[in-house]
């Protein structure tokens, strides 16, 4: 549980931390709240040769709405945006989910960023960015480009930022008033999901549905979304939910129990959405 010797660089501005990452070579990582990265150094499952700190970067901390959509900095720690009034008021599934994440200490420390970065298919934010058709902004040498969450979960642990790359903003529709619904099944309170499930009804009234750890990414769950588009009611389409998936088996469910759990949550969490009245 000791991890390997690495050194610390604290980062004063984004193009401090380019500079230091140019310097330091693909060996060195970022750190955000470090909850993530942390737990893989002690695993000896990663081992940087440097640690390059964003923690105290107030430019990835920032939130702003403009023309429907809101701006999203990295570093914003998940407790900001469960507490945030604009959050809640635009973003009730996002606020809502990331109130499900850890505990206090885990909310208090990690960040939209780096949840989003470890590509972790058990993890909560991934799978509702997906729902919420976010996009991700990425700072590298060559410039700044976007992704759509659909393409950005490459594999297991694995994403579609560069090593040389910085996670600078997510930019997500705003979707006020809109209905939403957000379940998960785990063990203990502060596990992560065994399953979870994310609905969100868009501005135009379809419904999006995304599944945490149904595979070694963030799924959306097509075959619900296309039986509630062809008007089947929700209890038929939750039925279709493991359709298309890959759950992993391990010491808390094997697939099997978790394509059922997938199509209990997906009926509870459209239900929540208002799906069907
Ligand atoms: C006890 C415990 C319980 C948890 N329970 C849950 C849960 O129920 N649901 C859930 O979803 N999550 C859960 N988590 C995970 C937690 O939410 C994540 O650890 C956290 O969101 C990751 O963010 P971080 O800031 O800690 O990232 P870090 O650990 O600092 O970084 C993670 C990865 O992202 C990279 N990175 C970070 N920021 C950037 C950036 N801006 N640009 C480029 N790369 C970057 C790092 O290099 C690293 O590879 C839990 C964690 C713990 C420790």
């Amino acid at each position: 549980m000791i991890p390997a010797g690495f050194d610390y660089l604290r980062a004063e501005s984004l193009e401090h931390a380019a500079a230091l990452k140019a310097e330091q070579g693909e060996d060195a990582k970022f750190l955000a709240g470090g909850h993530s990265l942390i737990p893989l150094m002690k695993f000896r499952l990663a081992a940087p040769t440097a640690l390059i700190d964003l923690s105290r970067l107030t430019e990835l901390r920032t939130l702003e709405q403009a023309d429907g959509t809101l701006r999203l900095g990295a570093g914003l720690r998940l407790r900001d945006l469960e507490f945030s009034p604009l959050i809640r008021e635009q973003l009730p599934l996002l606020a809502g989910a990331v109130a499900s994440v850890g505990d206090r200490q885990v909310r208090a420390r990690g960040t939209i960023g780096g949840g989003v970065v470890h590509g972790d298919p058990a993890s909560d934010v991934p799978a509702v960015l997906l729902a919420l058709d976010a996009t991700m902004v990425l700072r590298g040498p060559g410039g700044e480009r976007e992704v759509p969450a659909s393409e950005f979960f490459v594999d297991f642990w694995e994403t579609d930022c560069g090593t040389e790359e910085i996670l600078v903003e997510i930019r997500v529709p705003a979707l006020p008033g809109r209905g939403w619904g957000f379940q998960k099944f785990r063990q203990r309170s502060q596990d992560w999901a065994t399953v979870g499930v994310a609905v969100q009804e868009r501005a135009d009234g379809s419904r999006a549905v995304a599944l945490v750890n149904m595979g070694p990414v963030p799924l959306r769950a097509r075959a619900v979304e296309e039986a509630l588009a062809a008007g089947e009611g929700p209890d038929a389409a939750a039925a279709r939910a493991a359709e298309g998936t890959t759950p992993p088996s391990d010491l808390r469910a094997d697939a099997a129990y978790r394509s059922h759990l997938a199509q209990v949550l997906t009926a509870k969490a459209l239900s929540e959405a208002g799906a069907g009245r």
